[in-house]
């Protein structure tokens, strides 16, 4: 085993991560700071994918309070209000400060200021972009700007398990596995902050990157933290179907709804007439997502459980140049959008509950930090679009500074050499490669997406609660591998684990949640109720047992009444 010491460690390589080092690193030069990431730096994970943009309070017609009240209401009125308004008052300086100092370029009107898009669920047009390329256009600014600051990266190195004090109770680093040479790294370091992106791949369905697997989320649970609205998964509604390949659930963003693109179920009827007849395809993402998968389950759905978008009546010169991208996309798969009917599913997307934090980025554990995918509280029952790009450079950079201060205050403290042996022994292998993990995470993701995911009812989620211990045990009884290094067996069955772990959070706070709100929907509850104007907060206590507890909503800076205004969006 291999050990290293530094100031600050970060686990994860995507835009949390990555602004969170920057803003670090210039709060305080003299701290050693680490990156870890399991994919390639700059490379890896959803930053890079945003195509749609970034939500900002720019133009002087709009406000913050605008883009506030439409993140409430899109969130069914029960996000953490002090971060929902943080992340709008804070949005505009990290947008500054990409363009000004880091040399990013967002697409422009004629009279130079920056051109801003509307998405849905908002009341004013408030997407900044890049084409379509957003998100590599700020990855891989940030990414140069970690580079000049010489910033230590950890290529393809994933972090297992967060470690502690002798006290037990403070995060003093954590241990780490380089998925090449196969060797455990064990950093001590002052504070640790999780920025692993979530877990949107535990569904079978997902645009997400795949080496999402809930990391940073299992780590902080097994360690005790706390957990905000784990049932809150968003799925968006048209990922194109591409059976048996990396495309599979791929997003063909809501701009070919909002241009006037149809939604047929496999008789050719335009379906959302039955769910939203006024608002048709542009409904909201959840009641979209949700309408399509009834379609399916009613025995309407194509041969491959998807539907039809069709936007062939737009044209092909419209296509090509409002959709370029998605129209090499879905050429590449042998399907010309402006003569083919496009075959769609609801995909998994966005993780809007997670570690809960305060404003300044602090976890319920002392020395732990969240941002990002990984963190909750901020979306509530929603995401909007662009709200969670915004999420990541704001909170990355707030954790980034908070880290540092944290860093100064208390200094390295030794790991507890006990609890490093427990950790590491497990690696101890004496097994061949089987391949085993990888079907097991098969049938993990196939129940989560049966009875976890847009549809949810008490007995599903009874049957994903047994379903779960059996993977579990199966993946249990599976022995180490005796090879770590090169050895994608040995990640798949880390990756099993940690979403087995998320599995159960999302699982037991949906049976809880004995209403619909946003993307959380009870066939056998279908409306929303006022009692459930609560947070589910969950933690795993000491002894192992998954607790859940409920807190009322804090309306800290809006109060309901006047969040339930004439233009409250449906939920
Ligand atoms: C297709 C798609 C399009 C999107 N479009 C938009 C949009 O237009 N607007 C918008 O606001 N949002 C959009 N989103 C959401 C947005 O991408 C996320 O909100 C945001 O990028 C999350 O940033 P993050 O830093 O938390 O995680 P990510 O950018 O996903 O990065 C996670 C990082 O963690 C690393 N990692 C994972 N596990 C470990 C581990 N164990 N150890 C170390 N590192 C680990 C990964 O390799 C990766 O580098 C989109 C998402 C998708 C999937």
């Amino acid at each position: 085993m291999q050990s290293l010491s530094c100031d600050i460690l970060i686990v994860g390589g995507g835009g949390a991560a990555l602004f969170a080092a920057i803003h670090a690193r210039d709060a305080a030069p003299d701290l050693d700071i680490v990156v870890a990431s399991k994919g390639l730096f700059g490379k890896s994970g959803c930053t890079r994918m945003v195509q749609g943009g970034y939500n900002v309070v720019l133009h002087p017609e709009d406000s913050f309070d605008k883009h506030y009240d439409d993140t409430l209401r899109g969130g069914s009125l029960i996000n953490n209000q002090e971060l929902a308004w943080t992340l709008v008052t804070q949005a505009p300086e990290r947008v500054f400060e990409m363009e000004n100092s880091f040399g990013c370029t967002f697409d422009r009107n004629a009279d130079g200021t920056i051109h801003q898009r509307a998405l849905a669920g908002q009341s004013f047009d408030r997407t900044i972009h890049r084409g379509d390329l957003t998100g590599i256009e700020i990855i891989s600014r940030l990414s140069e700007q970690v580079l000049v600051r010489d910033i230590e990266m950890l290529n393809e190195v994933r972090g297992i398990e967060l470690l502690f004090d002798s006290s037990g109770k403070t995060v003093v680093g954590a241990l780490l596995l380089d998925q090449h040479s196969g060797d455990l790294v064990a950093v001590e370091s002052s504070a640790v902050l999780l920025a692993t992106g979530g877990a949107a791949p535990l569904y079978r369905i997902t645009p997400a990157s795949l080496e999402k697997s809930g990391d940073g989320l299992a780590m902080a649970y097994r360690a005790g933290a706390e957990f905000v609205d784990m049932e809150m998964m968003q799925f968006h509604p048209t990922g194109l179907i591409v059976d048996g390949s990396l495309l599979n659930g791929t997003v063909l963003e809501e701009g070919l709804r909002g241009a006037g693109g149809h939604l047929l179920n496999a008789d050719h009827e335009r379906y959302m007439e039955r769910y939203d007849p006024e608002k048709m395809e542009r409904s909201t993402r959840d009641r979209v997502s949700r309408s399509g998968m009834m379609e399916i389950r009613a025995g309407r759905g194509t041969a491959s459980q998807g539907v039809y978008l069709d936007v062939r009546h737009l044209g092909k010169d419209f296509l090509l140049k409002s959709s370029p991208g998605m129209y090499e996309r879905c050429l590449s798969v042998g399907t010309d959008m402006a003569t083919d009917l496009i075959e769609v599913t609801p995909t998994a997307h966005f993780q809007m509950g997670g570690v809960r934090i305060e404003s300044d980025c602090r976890t319920s554990l002392s020395g732990l930090f969240a941002a990002g995918e990984d963190a909750g509280g901020v979306h509530g029952a929603n995401r909007l679009g662009g709200n969670g790009v915004a999420e990541s450079m704001v909170f990355g950079a707030i954790a980034g500074e908070s880290i540092a201060r944290h860093a100064k205050e208390t200094g390295r403290v030794a790991i507890d050499s006990e609890r490093l042996s427990v950790a590491c022994a497990r690696f101890e292998g004496a097994g061949e490669i089987t391949g085993t993990p990888f079907q097991l995470k098969n049938r993990l993701r196939a129940l989560a997406w049966d009875d976890l995911g847009i549809l949810r009812n008490a007995e599903g989620l009874a049957r994903t609660a047994t379903g779960l211990n059996t993977i579990e045990e199966e993946l249990n009884a599976l022995p180490m591998p005796r090879q770590r290094g090169g050895n994608p067996d040995l990640q798949e069955r880390l990756d099993a684990e940690n979403l087995l772990d998320v599995a159960r959070l999302i699982g037991a706070a949906a049976i809880l949640r004995e209403e619909s709100r946003g993307s959380h929907f009870r066939e056998d509850f279908p409306d929303t109720d006022d009692r459930f104007l609560i947070n589910f907060i969950q933690r795993r206590d000491p002894d192992g047992t998954l607790k859940s507890e409920s807190r009322p909503v804090e309306f800290s800076r809006r109060a309901l009444e006047t969040l339930r205004g004439e233009t409250l969006i449906p939920v």
